[in-house]
């Protein structure tokens, strides 16, 4: 099955569903209705939606499917403020998603494609491979049923799981508007964080775009030979280029953006990986987060405590740094460090 056959009114967004409304002679005000049922209300089937006619719900019933995620790990609980969803898809793929809880903010980190085929050579998923791109509906029904599980509001999402992002950016771009809209999840833009291992194509288009989704590029280096070693997408947009992309957002959008570095033992852990990273972002505004690397498969490993804040205590004379512990041994809101153990079990 690919995903045009996955077909769902929850990919459409507010201005589609309006138009897929009047195509079928219903008033206008319906589809602000059916919108807000679904995003506002989070009902899992129509028959929950009261004040919509039997016929329409009856439409959209037989339009495609309305529930696109199953969740296939019902009895994990919420470690250290984190908890991991791995749900099943209507093709019987699965995706992960991570809910990570601190004080006011609700975030979730979402899957965009299943499976990934850039190979970096630190990352679990890459391992799957490239199985296909997730539909708009099975990007925001993540949401929904994470959000519907807690029964709390969702605050922030961070486009991080499984998958390239901007290598499915218009479904991506049409999830993030859904979540965005006010009539639809109604989180803020400035909220909403598009994560990219540097497709830079698409970096210029986000930064032209007119919605303020922020932007997190995963650099791991600062070393060009260095970064195309662990990260091949780097032959295709070497550092250069990549950097270029960064000072046009950064210009076209006037804002910062987050660059994830994912310190691996012997890897890219020294001082003078501190330092060569401090100059290849000497002109970029950005805030840096430390991801001190999520032991797996892989053989990589995690640098011992003192050389975790040896390299951020040289960061920090130049930019703003954070060091993100992992929310427990398998949860963490960075490209290629969640842990799909669980579903090369069941594939
Ligand atoms: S680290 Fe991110 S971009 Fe790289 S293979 Fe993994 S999921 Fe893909």
């Amino acid at each position: 099955m690919t995903n045009n056959q996955i077909q769902s009114i929850k990919n459409l967004s507010f201005t589609q569903l309006n138009e897929w409304i009047k195509n079928r002679k219903y008033q206008d005000f319906r589809s602000k209705q059916v919108f807000q049922w679904i995003y506002k209300k989070k009902v899992i089937s129509t028959e929950q939606m009261l004040n919509i006619p039997q016929k329409l719900r009856d439409e959209i019933n037989n339009y495609g499917h309305f529930s696109l995620v199953e969740i296939a790990n019902p009895d994990e609980s919420i470690i250290n403020s984190a908890k991991k969803y791995l749900f099943k898809l209507i093709d019987g793929n699965y995706i992960e998603s991570v809910l990570i809880i601190e004080k006011d903010r609700r975030t979730v980190c979402l899957s965009s494609q299943i499976g990934c085929g850039l190979e970096c050579s630190f990352c679990q998923t890459a391992k799957m491979g490239f199985l296909r791109n997730l539909t708009v509906g099975e990007i925001v029904d993540q949401i929904l049923f994470i959000s519907n599980d807690i029964s709390e509001k969702i605050t922030n999402v961070v486009y991080m799981g499984m998958g390239e992002p901007l290598l499915n950016y218009e479904n991506v771009i049409n999830s993030a508007i859904i979540i965005n809209d006010k009539n639809g999840l109604n989180i803020g833009a400035r909220k909403i964080t598009i994560s990219t291992s540097g497709i830079v194509p698409q970096i210029y288009m986000l930064a032209d775009l007119k919605y303020q989704f922020k932007l997190a590029v995963s650099l791991n280096s600062g070393y060009n030979e260095k970064r195309s070693n662990i990260m091949p997408i780097n032959n295709q947009f070497d550092l250069n280029s990549l950097i270029k992309a960064i000072k046009y957002y950064n210009s076209a959008t006037n804002k910062k953006i987050t660059i994830e570095y994912v310190l691996m033992k012997d890897i890219n852990d020294s001082e003078d990986d501190a330092k060569m990273l401090l100059e290849t972002l000497k002109d970029i505004h950005c805030k840096i987060n430390l991801i001190p690397f999520n032991e797996n498969e892989t053989g990589f490993v995690r640098p011992t405590k003192e050389t975790i804040s040896k390299f951020s205590e040289i960061i920090k004379v130049e930019k703003d740094v954070t060091i993100r512990w992992s929310k427990g041994k398998e949860e963490n809101g960075a490209c290629g460090q969640l842990y799909f153990k669980k579903i090369f079990v069941k594939m």
